[in-house]
Formats: structure tokens, C-alpha cells, sequence
């Protein structure tokens, strides 16, 4: 191992542009440090399509050269590894620093795609581990690598994650796992708690630092506004709002709980981040809550626009020194209420293949959901089981999910009666907006199950799944279908 770490850094691509933006914020913010190696680095999974979205070629980064590298065992030629510090509320409490426990930034690249920063979960210990071992296991890492694909898929902005390596490394959980590691891109990693990070110990040099970097970078028209009192700190409050409602309308249309909402997993670019134990729901069951570690149900499916706001106000407190008066803070944060009932009610009309607004609307929307609810129906065979009777199915698979097939008849007269003109293309949108394919619980378990044995089939199956959830794959048309009863008892925790 030694040895592969004295090797002469490799080349990601032949000249590839790295920037170091975040690191440019200086040595408050972070700490430069190399992986910690792991020995007898192997491929789990290349996502060959996010690498040719990036311009990488699939050549190297599947080759040992490319797996050593992104297992932290070999340094990548422009690369400027460093592990970032910020704080956060977990749980609704406090809980001081935290920062990046086990994933090491290696610095911006230029694709096609933009700049994309790149990152490895799971590379070894830092400043910042606290407690921790600063590794991650195969299994979270699988689920990391295929939920934020499937996010992608479903259109919702996330990070996404390039590739997975393992090694036989023990790594000590519940029980005794192998590390593996997950390479992560995003445009930047930056959270609430970064901000949160720097005001709490009243730096407000390095917030207003962090801010204008954030503004500069990715929400340039901030300034020169004359919304908000002119004032571009408010002006990005009130945009990380709006994209923030944006996302969450999309999670609770499509049945994402992400499982562990702390203001130190809420991305300042209103990404999805952080994939612990996130849940794409079964049976329709709103406050359900798929994090075993949350007790009392913080985080539960239908809490999480609330919680969401909540963090928003947490970041606004943060940015409070920058902005200078409360009242245009508060004004700022009024947009998430606007937007996420708005963004909500268009994807659920989306869903239903409505077109344009119209009175009845949300009642069309909550009378399904209340049904849905009250049978415990499968979410997603529901919204494509309905997609298929609009688009000239049948009805009867529709109405044979519903106990109550009356309520049922009931909602769908009002339902058709509401339905546009032309029936058929409502149906192909519906199509392509209800996914056939969705990465539920079960499924990812099997195939970690099989990845544990050396197996990885089955991940790059799930793969393409996620990748294109609306096509139809005959030849996986039993991972489709409703969860095996075993599903309802799988326990998915903090444990990662
Ligand atoms: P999470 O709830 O997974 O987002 O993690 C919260 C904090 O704990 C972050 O600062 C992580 O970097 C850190 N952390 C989680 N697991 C580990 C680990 N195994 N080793 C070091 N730090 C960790
Ligand atoms: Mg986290």
C-alpha cells in the first residue's frame, strides 16, 4: 500500500482544468490532508454515463489506476485533497462542529457539464471525524450510489456519485462490514451548516466570505436586485428557499424520505445530499418514517416541508450579521411558503395528467391522497397503474388496489370528468412523469446482499433502472411490482 502511495500522482485526463475555489476561501474553512490508503482496491461500480457527462473517460477510471485513485490510494495530478469544517443542528438540537468526517474534497474540474467538484466518502479519517472511523461500508455506499441516481432519473435535482470502490477492510458497525468508498459530484458541497458553522462563533469575516463566494458562484444575480432592500444575502436566502421548496415539493410528490434532515445535510444549492437511510415509499403512509434511528419520528415523510422550513430559518439566523435587519430576513424566508405549495400542486396536477389550474383542483389531489392513506395503497403501482388506464388501460387494475372501491369510484368520476380532452397523450405524460421503476428498500437490500458476496450484477441492474425509471424493462418486469412482505421489516439507521 505504501508503495502505491509514493507512486507519482496520475492523470484523471489529459489536461483537465482543476480548480480549487473552495479551498481559495483559505485554511479556515478546511484542512488539506491525503486519504488514508485501504488495501486491495476493486471496482463495485462505474456510472458510465454521469462519467461521459463529465467528459472522464470510462477507460481510466475503471482501470486500477482510476479505482486506486478514487479509493484515496493514489494522488489524481491537480487534485488538492482537503476535508472542510462546518457545524449543524441534528435533530432540532445544536450540535456544534461537525465538517466532513470522512469525505475529502479533491477540487473542481472543468466538464462539459460545468464545474463539478469531486469528492470521496469514506476515504479515511480527519480533523473532523470526532468519534468516528472515517470510513464508510459497501452497503450505505451502494445505496448512496444508486439513490442519487435514482434521484437524477426522476429529475430531482442531487448530487450524484460517479463510482464505488471496496475493499476487504473490516469495518466495524452493528456488525462487522468492508469499507468501500463512494466518489460524489456536485457543482459544490457547501450546507447550511457551513454558514451556520461561521456564524455561531461570530467569524463574520469568513461568513461574509463564504457568502460572497456562494453569490459569485451560483446565484450571481443576487446582486445588483432591488428586491429585499437591495440586500444580496436576503436576495440568496430567498432563492436557497425557493429551490429548497422546489426540491421538497418534488420529494413528497414522488415519495422520497430522506430520513435524516439536519441543517448540516440541506445543501445551499437545494440538492438532495447526504443519502443515509432514505426511503422511496411503499404503501402511502404520510407519516411514515424510514430512519430507525428517529425515534420520534422527526423526520417522518410528511414532517419533512415543515422541517425543511425549519432548517431555511436556521440558515436565515445564520446569515442574520450579513443581512442586519430580521425583518428582511423573515421577508426573504416568506418565499418558501409561496413556492412549495405552488410547486407542490404542479407536480401533483403533473401526476394526474392535469392540464392547467383549475377549482377542485387540490380537492382532486387530497381526496387521492386520503384514500390512499386510508388503504395503505402501494404508492407507485398506483400513480403507473393509473397513468396505463389514462393512457387507454384498464380501470380495474386501478380500482382493485383500493379496499374501499366505492371511495374509490367516487374520486375517479370527478377524476375523468377533469381529465383532458384528449385522454391519450394525458396518459403518456403521466407516463413519463409516474416512474415504472423506483429504487425501493427491498430491491437496494437484495442487491447489497449479493455485492457483499463479490456479486455486483445486481447493482448495475438497479443502475439502469434508476436511470431511466419510466421506459419499460420487460425483462425486469418482477422488479416492478409491489415489495416482498419482508420489505416492511427492513431497518435502515443512522449506521452508515
Ligand atoms: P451524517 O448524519 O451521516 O450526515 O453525519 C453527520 C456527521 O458525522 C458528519 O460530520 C459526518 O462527516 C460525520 N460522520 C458520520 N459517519 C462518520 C464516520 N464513520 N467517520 C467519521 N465521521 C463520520
Ligand atoms: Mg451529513
Amino acid at each position: 500500500m505504501d508503495q502505491a502511495v509514493a507512486r507519482a500522482p496520475v492523470a484523471l485526463e489529459p489536461g483537465l482544468a482543476w480548480r480549487h475555489d473552495f479551498a481559495g476561501l483559505g485554511p479556515a474553512f478546511h484542512t488539506e490532508l491525503r486519504p488514508t490508503p485501504l488495501p486491495d482496491a476493486h471496482l463495485v461500480s462505474l456510472n458510465a454515463r454521469l462519467a461521459s457527462e463529465l467528459g472522464l473517460g470510462a477507460g481510466f477510471l475503471a482501470g486500477q489506476d482510476g479505482v486506486e485513485a478514487f479509493t484515496g490510494n493514489l494522488p489524481l495530478a491537480g487534485a488538492r485533497p482537503l476535508a472542510g469544517v462546518y457545524s449543524g443542528h441534528q435533530f432540532g438540537v445544536w450540535a456544534g462542529q461537525l465538517g466532513d468526517g470522512r469525505a475529502i474534497l479533491l477540487g473542481g474540474i472543468a466538464t462539459p457539464a460545468g464545474l463539478q467538484e469531486l469528492q470521496l466518502k469514506g476515504a479515511g479519517r480527519t480533523p473532523y471525524s470526532r468519534m468516528g472511523d472515517g470510513r464508510a461500508v459497501l452497503r450505505s455506499s451502494i445505496r448512496e450510489y444508486l439513490g442519487s441516481e435514482a434521484m437524477q432519473g426522476l429529475g430531482i435535482p442531487t448530487t450524484r456519485a460517479l463510482m464505488v470502490t471496496g475493499s476487504p477492510q473490516p469495518v466495524r458497525r452493528e456488525e462487522v462490514e468492508t469499507a468501500a468508498v463512494v466518489t460524489r459530484v456536485a457543482p459544490s458541497f457547501v450546507r447550511f451548516g457551513h454558514f451556520e458553522h461561521f456564524s455561531a462563533r461570530g467569524q463574520h469575516e469568513e461568513l461574509r466570505r463564504l457568502a460572497d463566494y456562494v453569490v459569485d458562484t451560483f446565484y450571481p444575480d443576487c446582486r445588483g436586485s432591488e428586491r429585499l432592500a437591495g440586500n444580496p444575502y436576503a436576495a440568496l436566502l430567498e432563492q436557497v428557499s425557493e429551490r429548497t421548496a422546489a426540491m421538497v415539493a418534488r420529494w413528497q410528490a414522488v415519495g422520497f424520505c430522506h430520513g435524516v434532515m439536519n441543517t448540516d445535510n440541506m445543501s445551499i444549492l437545494g440538492l438532495t445530499i447526504d443519502y443515509g437511510p432514505f426511503q422511496f415509499l411503499d404503501a402511502f403512509v404520510p407519516n411514515h418514517v424510514c430512519n430507525h434511528s428517529d425515534e420520534s419520528g422527526r423526520y417522518a415523510f410528511n414532517r419533512q416541508p415543515n422541517v425543511a422550513y425549519w432548517n431555511l430559518f436556521c440558515l436565515g439566523q445564520a446569515l442574520l450579521p450579513l443581512i442586519g435587519d430580521q425583518e428582511v430576513a423573515l421577508a426573504a424566508l416568506e418565499s418558501y411558503k409561496a413556492v412549495f405549495p405552488r410547486e407542490l400542486e404542479a407536480r401533483m396536477r403533473e401526476k394526474l395528467g392535469l392540464e392547467g389550474e383549475q377549482a377542485g383542483d387540490r380537492e382532486l389531489v387530497e381526496g387521492i391522497l386520503q384514500l390512499l392513506a386510508a388503504g395503505r395503497v402501494d404508492y407507485p403501482v398506483f400513480w403507473r397503474r393509473l397513468s396505463r388506464f389514462v393512457a387507454g388501460g384498464e380501470r380495474e387494475p386501478v380500482r382493485d388496489l383500493f379496499p374501499d372501491r366505492d371511495a374509490f369510484d367516487r374520486w375517479a368520476a370527478q377524476y375523468e370528468a377533469r381529465l383532458p380532452g384528449d385522454r391519450e397523450a394525458a396518459g403518456a405524460r403521466m407516463l413519463r412523469t409516474n416512474p415504472k421503476y423506483v429504487l425501493r428498500n427491498h430491491l437496494c437490500e437484495l442487491a447489497i446482499r449479493q455485492a457483499k458476496l463479490g456479486d455486483f450484477s445486481q447493482v448495475e441492474v438497479l443502475l439502469a433502472l434508476a436511470q431511466s425509471p419510466f421506459d419499460e424493462h420487460p425483462q425486469h418486469e418482477d422488479l416492478a411490482g409491489f415489495p416482498p412482505d419482508w420489505a416492511a421489516h427492513i431497518e435502515i439507521s443512522c449506521s452508515s
